[in-house]
């Protein structure tokens, strides 16, 4: 029997989610499915971002849905425009077999008569922003005394943003309810009050450790002076030619010089942030899901909630204030099981807060240095000439051209020719880095008045023997294989090993998580192990290898669907200011 169908759901339902390639139930989908299609208990949802909650409320609400009686039936209320289309259009995949059930997203930003039209034809389900769903209850275009199911997506969201008394006003006024689910990653106080003033006898469910972050992100943190966060910030760009990112700052200011600034160089990228109108917002957005945009640049409001599929990277360009806001920021990667990374800039002055961080989300994370001028060359250089080598000729009428080209080319060597390529695609580039300086920041220096003789002894030993590891030649794999899957670290050892027929002698450290696993391994070998270790299966699993710090990955093979579908080639960023 499929995995849904053994939580209750229904033929259609099912077929619906096996359309869209879900095998299996999400953990938090396998604990609150069964619950909610009860219709008639009161549920509290605890889950990180990107664990599958729109699913694991939207598909019991489909089922609950009477198709024959044509009034709002259930309403679902989520903090802002952009997660309100994102729920409607899930909810129209999830619907795809099932006969007439209506849905109608209602947010503020969009014409209300137009909502008011729409909601007229007789909508079962309604996705509403707070504000609007005011606005059409005091309208009289929703009739609250019908509606049975009311759901809370992201409610510490919501509270966070000011929508209490909405949210107050929306449960008071559904006298007829028949349950309440809420959802959200945190429980802060005023959440609970809210379970505690309006719902009964919930069943809790939390997915995860509380506040905890996402396993399958690698957080990263480079310090930086406070002058050099830009300088820093195009060179990490650059670093990860594939990156499909987005990057926080606390400003909308900053998010707007930023973008103008690397627009000007030539950079795929475009802010988002509240000062734009709806329709520029829903463009911007437009762009980046169809990744016709590489990077997005945003601060913290405008990006609530996205869910954006394949985000490689997250790029702090500030860490935030608040800590919390930080696990929202880097819930933008890493999502449906994928790795992500998170790159936070910082200033010497905030590595009290990484060390904050790690607490509260109870992960490592991993100091990292800003790459040199040559780094970013070579990195850049070698992604071309992989993209070069990819480079689809099955097309075209090449034949007519090539004896001729032959002749042209006869007395011209391989060399010159690469180096005349290269000279074409990447002389504008060499030029900007010939001189770049060394960004990094020694956190020590900073902080070495404050230490007594011997400490200072003792760390800066450390310090300077982690550089030399890294000069040494080691660099980083991330492998999503972990103690879960019943390995030690011996046997673990042993495995890779094993499995790419490498001696113990070209590994580092080997640090083992219960998800997954990162192992430092002599640069040289690394593409080796790589090659013979992802893609295979392991336990009915794919294994997924890559270099952790945004390095080597498996060129694509010829079914290689898991490379991202565009990979962003250094070409479309030619000039540099
Ligand atoms: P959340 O609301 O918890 O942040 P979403 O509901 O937006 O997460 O889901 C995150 C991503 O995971 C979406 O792209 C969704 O399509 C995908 N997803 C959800 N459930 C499954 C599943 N059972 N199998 C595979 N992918 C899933
Ligand atoms: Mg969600």
């Amino acid at each position: 029997m499929n995995a849904f169908e053994a939580l209750g759901l229904n033929e259609q339902l099912v077929q619906a989610v096996t359309d869209l390639g879900f095998e299996t139930p999400s953990e938090i989908q396998q604990k609150a499915i069964p619950i909610l299609l009860s219709g008639t208990t009161d549920f509290i949802g605890l889950a990180q971002t990107g664990t599958g909650k729109t699913a694991a409320f939207g598909l019991p609400l489909l089922q609950l849905i009477d198709p024959s009686q044509r009034h709002a039936q259930a309403l679902v209320v989520c903090p802002t425009r952009e997660l309100c289309l994102q729920i409607t259009n899930d909810l129209e995949k999830f619907k795809k077999y099932s006969k007439n059930i209506f849905t109608e997203a209602v947010y503020g930003g969009a014409s209300i008569t137009m909502q008011i039209r729409n909601l007229k034809k007789g909508v079962q389900i309604v996705v509403a922003t707070p504000g609007r769903l005011i606005d059409l209850i005091e309208r009289k275009a929703i009739d609250l005394q019908q509606v049975k199911y009311v759901v809370l997506d992201e409610a510490d969201e919501m509270l966070n943003m000011g929508f209490r008394d909405d949210i107050d006003f929306v449960l008071k006024n559904t006298i007829n309810r028949e349950s309440t689910w809420l959802f959200s990653a945190t429980m802060p106080p005023e959440v609970r009050a809210i379970s505690k003033n309006y719902m009964d006898s919930p069943k809790e469910v939390t997915v995860g450790k509380k506040n905890s972050g996402n396993a399958n992100i690698d957080h990263q943190y480079f310090v930086v002076a406070q002058q050099h966060r830009f300088e820093a910030l195009k060179r990490l760009i650059d670093f990860n030619p594939g990156m499909y990112g987005i990057i926080f700052t606390r400003t909308k200011a900053d998010a707007q010089e930023i973008s103008e600034r690397l627009a000007k160089s030539g950079y795929e990228i475009e802010a988002l942030h509240g000062d734009l109108t709806q329709q520029q917002r829903d463009k911007v957005m437009g762009r980046f899901r169809t990744k016709n945009l590489q990077l997005l640049i945003a601060t913290d409001v405008a990006a609530r909630g996205i869910d954006v599929d394949g985000v490689t990277h997250v790029i702090n360009y500030e860490l935030p204030d608040d800590m919390e806001v930080y696990t929202h920021r880097s819930g933008r990667t890493g999502r449906a099981g994928k790795t992500g990374i998170c790159l936070s800039i910082c200033h010497s002055k905030e590595i009290y807060k990484i060390k904050s961080l790690e607490r509260m989300i109870n992960a490592k994370f991993h100091k990292v240095d800003v790459p040199s001028g040559k780094e970013v060359c070579r990195k850049q250089f070698f992604h071309f000439m992989d993209t070069l080598m990819q480079a689809d000729v099955s097309h075209g009428d090449y034949e007519t051209f090539l004896p001729d080209l032959m002749e042209k080319f006869a007395d011209v060597s391989k060399e010159e020719v690469l180096q005349r390529v290269a000279a074409l695609e990447f002389n504008q580039f060499l030029k900007y880095y010939e001189n770049a300086e060394d960004l990094n920041r020694n956190e020590m220096r900073g902080d070495r008045r404050q230490l007594n003789a011997k400490d200072t002894r003792n760390t800066g030993r450390t310090e300077r023997s982690d550089f030399r590891r890294r000069d040494n030649g080691y660099t980083r794999l991330f492998i999503n294989l972990g103690t879960k899957d019943g390995f030690y670290k011996a046997s673990f050892l042993q495995f890779i090993l094993d499995e790419s027929n490498l001696k113990k002698e070209v590994l580092g450290k080997i640090d083992m998580r219960e998800m997954n696993s990162w192992v430092e391994i002599d640069k040289a070998e690394a593409g080796r192990m790589i090659n013979a270790i992802d893609g295979k299966r392991y336990n009915n699993r794919t294994i997924r290898m890559n270099e952790a710090d945004g390095g080597y990955r498996r060129p694509a093979d010829d079914n290689g669907s898991r490379d991202r579908k565009k990979s962003f080639a250094p070409r479309e960023r030619r000039s540099f200011s």
